[in-house]
């Protein structure tokens, strides 16, 4: 793609703002625009936001409510396949590390799919590590058709061209992640020291090209914590912003997964032992800012909440900002129906289940959804 004009307009925008210029009276001249601008997010991301953070909420919790009513989708991730080719050093797939690697045959996904659609889930995102060569176009293009069957269909895979994008539209996929990590590029060329993944515009424009190849929505996040997070929440905002502008019949939505603890070394310890990446501390309420600033300034768009954080955070930002919610969660390959076949990518925070989800949801006055679309 040499057509987009997103990542220039994107990058100029971060690198400008002075997060430290904002005042008290800038943010909440931000919060009360009917329509906020990109200066506005800033504003709402600046250090002087954070002290109108009830004030955020209480606004943020009437968008939520004016796009979405009571609605929280419930859906889980299946990983696949945990080969990679990339060097993130943030990662308990990074080639480097030590790790059992495994990915499913077909009589695999298919009983781990069967385990997750009897718990009543509708919606599965799958993942693979990034390896064209062990989790091919075609094995997870495999993997989509057969997922069809009972589900609604995400991908959070390496990026593919737009042809490839298409393949997997024709196979049933129609949703796309892929998240920039950190859109500083310089961070970005220190944490990603080997592998297809420095590529940073190929990265930058998948949600694009997954567009053009057909998918009815995507989502972008930064990984908060890895460069500096403000900056990296502007980013992201800008990108689905302009992404969302260029692309209107887009459904777009946000992650703001935190850094946790990864596997490594699982081999010479025999079992999996999780380090702690070097990153900037973003605390869980510099993370309840980020998510209230994206539901002022999109307040259309699906923000997700992963198992990354705590069920007490999880529960609470749900109504007021947080739109869709994973559940029944395993971030290693199988582990459902079948003993788990290659170590998980990191460390999860929330490990409830279905049930367990369903009925938080319910408690605090909220419906759970399976599925809010269907294919006609
Ligand atoms: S973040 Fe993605 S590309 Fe990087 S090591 Fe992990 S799975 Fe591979």
């Amino acid at each position: 793609m040499t057509d987009s004009p997103l990542m220039a307009e994107v990058l100029a925008a971060a690198r400008a703002a002075d997060f430290a210029s904002f005042t008290a009276a800038d943010a909440r001249a931000a919060l009360e625009r009917e329509t906020l601008r990109p200066a506005d997010l800033a504003a709402l991301l600046s250090p002087a936001a954070l002290s109108l953070l009830e004030d955020m909420a209480r606004r943020a919790r009437a968008a939520t409510i004016k796009y979405f009513g009571n609605a929280v989708a419930l859906f889980t991730p299946l990983y696949i396949a945990n080969y990679c080719e990339n060097e993130c050093v943030y990662c308990g797939f990074n080639c480097r590390n030590k790790i059992r690697r495994g990915r499913l045959s077909p009589e695999e996904m298919a009983a781990e799919m069967e385990n997750i659609a009897s718990t009543g889930l509708k919606e599965i995102l799958l993942l693979t590590g990034e390896s064209r060569r062990q989790s091919g176009v075609d094995y997870i293009g495999a993997a989509v058709a057969m997922a069809r069957r009972y589900f609604t269909v995400g991908v959070e895979i390496y990026p593919l061209d737009t042809a490839e994008y298409a393949y997997l539209h024709e196979q049933g996929a129609d949703f796309v992640s892929v998240y920039q990590e950190t859109y500083d590029p310089e961070i970005y060329a220190a944490v990603h020291r080997r592998g297809p993944k420095r590529a940073y515009a190929y990265r930058f424009q998948a949600q694009e090209r997954a567009l053009r190849g057909g998918m009815r929505g995507v989502a972008v996040g930064a990984l908060l914590g890895l460069g500096d997070y403000r900056r990296d929440a502007l980013a992201a905002g800008l990108h689905a912003f302009l992404l969302q502008k260029h692309y209107p019949h887009a459904e777009i939505s946000f992650s703001v997964p935190r850094l946790r603890p990864y596997a490594r070394d699982t081999l010479k310890e025999g079992r999996a032992v999780f380090g702690h990446p070097a990153g900037r501390g973003v605390g869980e309420r510099e993370l309840l800012q980020v998510m209230l600033a994206f539901r002022l300034f999109m307040p259309f768009a699906g923000i997700t909440i992963s198992t990354r954080e705590r069920a007490g955070f999880r529960d609470h930002v749900l109504g007021l900002c947080a739109t869709k919610i994973s559940a029944g969660v395993t971030v290693g390959v199988g582990g459902r129906a079948l003993a788990e076949k290659g170590d998980g990518q990191f460390e999860i925070s929330d490990p409830r289940g279905v049930g367990a989800m369903r009925a938080a949801i319910r408690a605090r006055g909220l419906q759970p959804v399976f599925r809010d679309h269907l294919y006609v």
